[in-house]
């Protein structure tokens, strides 16, 4: 796939490159500090197990349709046919967004920009924050025993029944509370693993946890509140630690973006979508902290059926994926268009940009080319890019 994505975006005369965490980048316009810094970002890969890709009329079924391939269709249009007249653009796919992210994380720390679309199936929706997920695990020490004389020794097991109960407290006495776009927190215990033999009193078990937070919570800070809490809630005679699930991989926080940014406001016209949270969790969490992320794609998490992304049913339409395209294409040419200023703003609500036409105006015809390759029609691109659909991995 990610060899496809590479001579596609060759074949439009751009010049990709792969980073060491096997992200695909590409770059439009010229870098400088005080210019404007777009990013698109979606992902590659999918989740298992494969479905074919089939056509019917309007409606693209297969694996990844809409998570993610009906995005990346869309952002890829959108990335080879806009007209950057200043500013710059970057294109940044990532390669293990279902699985460990650490592609997202690391473009998190080192792509510096003044907004992010990231591409996920939001039915054209601009989704402005998503909950935090992490897995951890609660590991519980005891004392192992003949299982004949189970006073001897300090039960792990029995230990499950008042962390459960824990658990189920935590959010009520320590959470944060509900968040009025992300709703509520939640702490779900998904596994239990303990125990060997039958007649041995077990020294140890561990019970996993799903967690989503909403902020102010980040997850360290949940992580310190889960420790405590659960201190005060085991009896005494048993040791316990808690950590990270998967410790080599990167948790994504809650994000929320602000509604009025420009960025927001500008997609969310173009596309005629509402604003939202997002139903999952996505990498737009490692790019928020840096400024104003959106979540915005062709295709839906779900419908009145049931699940679409990750289900069976998986599907997109290709005139959703080219509503998107045609969506974040016109947000890339109002906001790399006139403005100077850093932040991502749109005329005429913008004060440096009044400034920079008057600044224009007194260089008078030397700017006029730049005005009107702004505000031709571009026609290179009119199609979405099929193949990325139709793309089945091995
Ligand atoms: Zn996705």
């Amino acid at each position: 796939m990610r060899d496809l994505l590479v001579e596609t975006i060759e074949a439009e005369g751009h010049d990709p490159e792969i980073d060491e965490r096997g992200n695909v980048l590409a770059t439009r316009g010229v870098p400088a500090p005080d210019e404007p810094h777009l990013v698109l970002n979606t992902h590659i890969d999918t989740v298992p197990p494969h479905v074919g890709y089939e056509l019917e009329g309007d409606i693209v079924r297969g694996r990844g349709a809409c998570d993610a391939k009906g995005p990346l269709a869309a952002l890829l249009d959108a990335f080879c046919s806009a007209t950057v007249s200043t500013g710059r653009l970057t294109l940044a796919i990532t390669p293990d967004e279902e699985t460990a992210q650490l592609g997202g994380a690391y473009l998190g720390d080192t792509l510096d920009a003044d907004g992010y679309i990231v591409g996920e199936p939001t039915g054209l929706d601009v989704c402005i924050g998503a909950l935090g997920s992490f897995g951890g695990e609660i590991t519980i020490r005891g004392v192992s025993a003949h299982a004949s004389n189970p006073a001897d020794g300090i039960n792990a097991v029995r230990a499950v029944g008042p962390l459960l109960d824990a658990l189920d407290r935590y959010d009520e006495q320590c959470g944060p509370g509900g968040h009025e776009l992300l709703g509520e927190p939640t702490l779900a215990p998904t596994r239990i693993e303990g125990g060997g033999p039958l007649n041995q009193v077990p020294a140890e078990c561990t019970v996993s946890f799903d967690r989503r937070t909403v902020p102010p919570e980040t997850i360290e800070g949940f992580l310190d509140g889960l420790e405590s809490h659960l201190a005060q809630w085991l009896p005494a005679d048993y040791s316990f630690e808690v950590g990270a699930a998967y410790p080599d991989s990167p948790h994504p926080d809650a994000f929320t973006t602000d509604p009025d940014a420009c960025l927001v406001k500008t997609l969310a016209e173009a596309s005629g979508g509402e604003l939202r949270a997002f139903g999952a969790a996505t990498e737009a969490s490692y790019f928020a902290p840096n400024g104003p992320t959106v979540v915005f794609g062709p295709g839906v998490l779900a419908d009145d059926e049931g699940p679409v992304a990750h289900s069976e049913r998986e599907y997109v339409t290709r005139s959703e994926v080219a509503a998107a395209a045609g969506a974040v294409r016109k947000t890339i040419e109002q906001l790399l268009w006139w403005c100077p200023h850093s932040d991502l703003c749109v005329p005429p609500t913008c004060v440096p940009t009044l400034r920079a036409m008057l600044l224009w105006t007194s260089f008078g015809l030397n700017m006029l080319p730049v005005l009107i390759s702004g505000m031709v029609e571009n026609q290179l691109m009119p199609t979405e890019h099929n193949k990325i659909l139709q793309y089945a991995p091995q």
